[in-house]
């Protein structure tokens, strides 16, 4: 096969935290002022966690609980952006490229469109690509839909395409 459709290779990916008050709330590699944050192993970055495994499974690799096993105590507090950098490391070095990535966040509260052109930035600078190439959609759950609705946890997906 030649062309463009056998250079490319699309991932998804999805991830959800708990929220508790108290706790630190990081999306997207940048610190969001809330009474509640991300219960996790990690600093519970559920948009980088969700940009993860899509570029892992873009590149035909492991999921992000196998690379890095919450059972593991080196990954206590880990900087979830440092995880992704090192995604980004080891997906280039099978000989691929980010082409464009886009994501939703969904959370109750606090609103996020004050954050999204900073979360932008911060993504694109850590996956190396201009900010155009990044897509970051911030969603309500509406107050409707379990413990996203009632602000008791945060959940992400992602979409990303790989060139070779
Ligand atoms: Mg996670």
């Amino acid at each position: 096969m030649t062309g463009m459709a056998a250079d490319v290779r699309v991932g998804t990916g999805w991830d959800l935290h708990r929220l508790e008050e108290g706790r630190n709330l990081v999306v997207g590699g940048v610190s969001i002022p809330s009474p509640k944050g991300s219960v996790a192993h990690s600093d519970g970055d559920v948009l980088i966690h969700a940009i993860i495994d899509a570029m892992l499974g873009a590149a035909g690799m492991d999921d992000i609980g196998t690379l890095f096993p919450d059972t593991d105590s080196s990954y206590c507090g880990a900087d979830s952006a440092e995880l992704l950098s090192q995604v980004v490391n080891a997906v280039a070095s099978r000989g691929f490229h980010v082409c464009n990535l886009d994501t939703t966040v969904v959370l109750q509260s606090p609103k996020l469109g004050p954050y999204k052109t900073a979360i932008r930035e911060r993504l694109a600078s850590l996956l190396g690509v201009d900010p155009s190439c990044v897509g970051v959609k911030a969603k309500t759950a509406e107050e409707i839909l379990g413990e996203l609705g009632t602000g008791s946890a945060i959940m992400a997906q992602a979409v990303v395409l790989l060139g070779l």
